[in-house]
């Protein structure tokens, strides 16, 4: 188990109500006034449970089902070919059983229609989430309009989301924008994911831009020749709660521009080798210093959901060496402070959900 200052300790122990961590220390500390059941892990490594940053849980039913590394274009083709929105329940169920099973502890899941629906599949699951309603289309929205459902959850939080620049009018991104900051919730966007974004963004045209123009989904960005992040900067998009995904085509002055707003990003390293985008430099991100997190994205572009098989696929990739806690904080700290759920999430200290996952073994030599 690795400490707050990242060290490991050896001989980590836990005590848990079921819910929460009541204390913890060393077993050898622990072990004389402790009476109630022990369960021993033996020699592993053990991390917080994981988070996922970014899936489509509603895309549950769609593995299998796109193309691969044949471009965004290609791959949203063969997307639209399918049931996008028949909410399949019991696909979602045994996606969020997978993303368990794997270590995940915490979601933050991007619905465009059934984000109530697969709230409560998490809820009932005990999966931690954000529950965010993708806001996309150019309409303007209602004075009064809401963006998330008004209701509790047990173990999670209903949100909005916009979808990109390019097809969610810049006002609507605005307002749910605003919806978030005043509940004090991120504000997930797809952000610099692709060159068709480039060029919508910068001019508005390309084949992509008219598919989203004859589905009445083309977002008018201006047409100055902006990149993805210097437009969103202009729309005051970009702040300390907005987490923008991707990143795959930002300049070294975008990154200044993210880290200066303090945004947080979350990198889908699979995701963009599947659909055949290229990949973010990984490398000039982490280095920024900008506070960078992981996510599967859906299942409709990725082989599975495991963040432990998203951790690898980086580390095996990336060109600089990361220390075992920098690589670790992807996946729980920094992923934690960006979604503002460290109080609870991201490690294993006294009042945090008893929530935790080890260390598979063939990444034990990768990370340590
Ligand atoms: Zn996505």
């Amino acid at each position: 188990m690795k400490n707050r200052d990242n060290s490991l300790i050896e001989d980590f122990a836990l005590i848990h109500d079921g819910r929460c961590i009541l204390k913890t220390g060393t077993w050898s500390e622990l072990k004389n006034a402790f009476s109630g059941e022990v369960e021993d892990l033996g020699e592993v490594t053990l991390v917080p449970g994981l988070i996922n940053a970014h899936v489509h849980l509603e895309l549950s039913h769609l593995r299998g089902k796109t193309v691969q590394e044949k471009g965004f274009t290609g791959w949203i083709k063969s997307l639209l070919s399918n049931p996008l929105y028949d909410l399949d329940t019991e696909a979602v169920r045994n996606a969020v059983q997978e993303m368990r099973d794997s270590g995940t502890a915490f979601c933050v899941d991007i619905s465009t229609r059934n984000c109530a629906q697969v709230a409560s599949v998490l809820d009932e699951l005990g999966m931690g989430f954000y529950a965010c309603c993708e806001a996309i289309g150019v309409q303007t929205p209602k004075e009064k309009a809401k963006f998330f459902p008004q209701k509790e959850f047990e173990y999670g939080r209903a949100a909005g989301s916009g979808h990109s620049l390019y097809s969610t009018g810049a006002g609507l991104l605005q307002r749910v924008k605003k919806a978030n900051d005043a509940a004090g919730l991120p504000f997930p966007i797809h952000l610099a994911e692709n060159a068709e974004e480039d060029e919508i963004v910068a001019h508005g045209t390309g084949e992509f831009a008219g598919m989203l123009k004859g589905a009445g989904l083309l977002a008018d960005c201006g047409n100055k020749g902006l990149r993805p992040v210097e437009y969103a900067e202009k729309l005051g998009l970009l702040d300390e709660y907005t987490l923008a995904v991707h990143c795959v085509r930002v300049a070294e002055e975008d990154i200044s521009t993210l880290l200066e707003r303090k945004v947080n990003v979350c990198l889908c390293p699979r995701s963009n080798t599947y659909i055949g985008e290229g990949r973010a430099p990984w490398e000039l991100i982490l280095k920024s210093g900008i506070n960078t997190c992981l996510g599967t994205d859906s299942i409709a572009s990725n082989h599975d959901l495991s963040m432990w098989n998203e951790l690898e696929y980086l580390l095996k990739n990336i060109k600089i060496s990361l220390s075992s806690a920098e690589a670790l904080a992807l996946v729980t700290t920094n992923s934690a402070r960006a979604l503002r759920i460290d109080e609870s999430y991201g490690s294993l200290e006294k009042g945090k959900r008893a929530v935790y996952t080890t260390v598979p073994a063939r990444l034990e030599d990768l990370l340590f």
